[in-house]
């Protein structure tokens, strides 16, 4: 008989899970995000922001991080966010850490699911690329000249996940004050620059997932019935227009525009506040 204790499959403790806000959209954005999906995760999942909230305090104590980060939309303020998420990840000794914006609704254990099929110990970024094409980026040469480089990156928008392996390897460039250095030079927003590292400094490929979504496409078009089966979904303005999630109930588009409580109920149908199922 072994010694060695039986092979454990990946937990949902095993992943930490940053969310990125700021102070404006603690009411708007968060507390929809918490009656939810953060409900089903709450052990694994923090909440970065750039401004003390009592009444979020009392709610989900540690689980809220106030940086130092400034409360605007820029490169800095965004970067100096992300900074924080990777340097809570890298502390906290979990193996996969995952990005995701407020405006994200995550589906646990379809994370898990996916998760599952990699090894922490390899060197995975997963997630859906924004563009149909590289980015390029302008890295800047010692004799003041510059040199073009292309590489994909996973959209923020759409959440993104690393293995602890990778991001151990990119702490040179993305740890402590590293992470805004490296965004600065590159002049490019924080997932951008996530890409950037891992691309183009470590070798790296991003691998692309059909299950990870932003507003950035048009989330009218997954079918109800697959719902259930992606990892994130979103919601937002899209082409000038309104984007969310086709199902047509259980709640009004009025009571819940955003689709995510009627996502909710259809995942989680014990909810205490879902509507009791009506079989006909
Ligand atoms: N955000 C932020 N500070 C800001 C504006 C936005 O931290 O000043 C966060 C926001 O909470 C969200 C992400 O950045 O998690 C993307 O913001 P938003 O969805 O408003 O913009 P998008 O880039 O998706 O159009
Ligand atoms: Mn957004």
């Amino acid at each position: 008989p072994s010694q060695l204790p039986p092979p454990r499959g990946l937990e949902l403790q095993d992943i930490f899970i940053a969310v990125k806000t700021t102070e404006r959209f603690h009411q708007s954005r968060l507390e929809i995000l918490l009656d939810t999906w953060i409900s089903r995760a709450m052990d694994q999942t923090y909440i970065f922001t750039d401004g003390e909230d009592n009444s979020l305090r009392e709610r989900i104590g540690q689980h809220l991080v106030v940086t130092n980060c400034s409360a605007e939309h820029s490169h800095v303020a965004l970067s100096c966010k992300m900074a924080a998420e990777f340097d809570a990840f890298v502390a906290s000794g979990r193996s996969w850490f995952c990005h995701l914006d407020d405006d994200n609704y995550l589906n646990p254990h379809v994370l898990l699911k996916v998760l599952s099929a990699y090894s922490p110990t390899w060197d995975i970024y997963i997630g859906k690329p924004s563009l149909n094409r590289p980015i390029e980026a302008d890295e800047p040469l010692p004799n003041n000249q510059t040199k073009s480089v292309f590489f994909w990156f996973a959209t923020g928008g759409a959440g993104f996940c690393l293995s602890r392996r990778l991001a151990v390897k990119m702490i040179p460039w993305a740890s402590g004050g590293k992470f805004l250095s490296t965004s600065d030079l590159i002049h490019l927003p924080d997932d951008c620059t996530i890409g950037y590292i891992i691309e183009q400094k470590l070798g790296v490929q991003l691998l692309r997932s059909p299950l990870f979504h932003s507003h950035l496409e048009n989330l009218h078009l997954i079918p109800k019935s697959q719902l259930p089966h992606q990892v994130t979904l979103s919601y937002g303005v899209f082409e000038r227009k309104q984007n969310m999630v086709h199902l047509p109930g259980p709640f009004s588009i009025q009571s819940d525009p955003t689709r995510f409580r009627s996502i909710h109920c259809l995942l989680y149908p014990d909810t205490s506040w879902c509507p009791p199922h009506v079989s006909i």
